[in-house]
Formats: C-alpha cells, sequence, structure tokens
C-alpha cells in the first residue's frame, strides 16, 4: 500500500468512527447512516483508493467528471451517487450511471428523469432537494411549496422519491446549520404522498466534511463527505 493509500485508508476509518460515535450519541444506529464519499477533487486513482478503503458509495457533482470516474473506474462496480445540479440535456448520460440522484431540484428536470427512465425502462431513484438554507445561489425546492410539487412528481411512472436532500447556507453558524437540518427532517416528516411506494420518504440526505455529525444527530441516513477523506493528500 502507498502512502497516500494508507493515508485516505486512514481518513476514511477515522470518518466511519465518528459517523458511528454520532450515532450511538443519537440513539441511533450506525448502520442506517451511509456515508458517500465525495470524490469531485480528486482524480480517478485515489478515489480508487477510497473504494478499496471500503468506502463503496461514491459522488460526483458533475456529470462530465462522473462519466470519466465511471469508466475509469469500471471494474470496481462502485455505487454512484449524483448530487450536483443537474442540467435537463445531461440527464441522459447520467441516469444509466447512478444508483440515486440526490439534487433532484425542479418539477422540469423530474418530467426529463422519467422520460429518460421509460426510455431506459429502469425506474430512476431521486431525493428532492430542498433550499433550506434561504441561499440565493443555493437550488432546490421551497419547503412551503415542496408539498405540492411531490404530488406532480408521484405521477411520474418512473420517478421514485426516496427522500429528501439539502444543504446548510455557507454563512451559517452552527446553532443555525443545526436548525436547518432539523427543519429538513420535520418536513420530511410532514409530507405526505398519496401513495408510499412511489415516494417512500426514508431518506434524509444532509451534512458535509464540516457538519455532518450535526446532521446524523438531526436523523440523516446519508452524508456527503469528500475534503475530509482526502486531507493530507491534496
Ligand atoms: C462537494 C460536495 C460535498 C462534499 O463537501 P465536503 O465539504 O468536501 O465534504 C457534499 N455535497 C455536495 C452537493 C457537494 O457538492
Amino acid at each position: 500500500m502507498t502512502e497516500t493509500a494508507r493515508k485516505i485508508a486512514d481518513n476514511f476509518h477515522r470518518v466511519m468512527e465518528r459517523v458511528e460515535k454520532s450515532a450511538n450519541d443519537a440513539g441511533r444506529d450506525p448502520r442506517c447512516v451511509k456515508v458517500i464519499g465525495v470524490t469531485k477533487y480528486v482524480e480517478p486513482a485515489l478515489a480508487e483508493m477510497l473504494f478499496h478503503a471500503g468506502c463503496h458509495r461514491l459522488g460526483e457533482s458533475r456529470p462530465q467528471i462522473l462519466l470519466e470516474k465511471v469508466s475509469a473506474l469500471e471494474d470496481l462496480n462502485a455505487e454512484w451517487h449524483f448530487i450536483g445540479h443537474l442540467q435537463r440535456n445531461k440527464v441522459k448520460k447520467v441516469l444509466p450511471h447512478v444508483s440515486l440522484i440526490h439534487s433532484l431540484d425542479s418539477l422540469r428536470l423530474a418530467e426529463s428523469v422519467n422520460r429518460l427512465a421509460i426510455e431506459q425502462e429502469m425506474p430512476s431513484d431521486v431525493l428532492l432537494e430542498v433550499n433550506i438554507s434561504g441561499d440565493d445561489a443555493k437550488h432546490g425546492f421551497l419547503p412551503q411549496e415542496i408539498q405540492a410539487d411531490l404530488n406532480a412528481i408521484e405521477k411520474l411512472s418512473h420517478v421514485r422519491v426516496t427522500g429528501l436532500m439539502g444543504m446548510a447556507g455557507l454563512k451559517s453558524d452552527a446553532k443555525e446549520i443545526r436548525r436547518q437540518f432539523s427543519q429538513l427532517r420535520e418536513l420530511r416528516d410532514s409530507l405526505q404522498p398519496t401513495d408510499w411506494q412511489k415516494a417512500p420518504l426514508t431518506e434524509l440526505s444532509m451534512g458535509m466534511s464540516g457538519d455532518f455529525e450535526m446532521a446524523i444527530a438531526e436523523g440523516a441516513t446519508m452524508v456527503r463527505i469528500g475534503s475530509v477523506l482526502f486531507d493530507g493528500v491534496l
């Protein structure tokens, strides 16, 4: 094992320990929290080291980079997650390679995903991204509008809404971040799908390198972690 591979493995194991501790502290089963290793900062070779350290779910935020990594690492059998803003004209390329889109942020995008999913005869799992911080720069549904959008998306035959995703505000302090995560959980709990099969709403994707412990305390089932996994190797 190279120095770099060892460093990445150490980082991953340390993150897993922190995930376990925060879940236990919150009285939750640590196995209910999935770590998505965000590889957008690194070359495929480093993403491969992360995979071999035991992180089998990998996340990318740009279609082109996702496709490059998927093709460079096709032997790995990694589970790919798409976490960034997705343009409708990129859906066709991205869809066949990902097991979950975390960042579905409009009804029109949902319709594109549905169309392609029908074409590829492969229903798609998505999370609805919610703008929990109120930052103008952030994509996502507004909390007060999401119930109506959910009802419309549920009518699409090949899209399944498995939960919500949110990102804390860039300028928010710890207390405010925690409040945003707690609001996302409450929003998820308050949503009423007409059909729970089409929208099971079991997942909450929230928390990144700087705030994943708070997110787990507030009920995150998926944390998207990038920079701390590559500490000391970038
Ligand atoms: C980059 C990114 C992450 C990971 O961020 P880190 O702070 O490096 O852990 C998580 N989620 C999304 C949507 C991202 O774009």
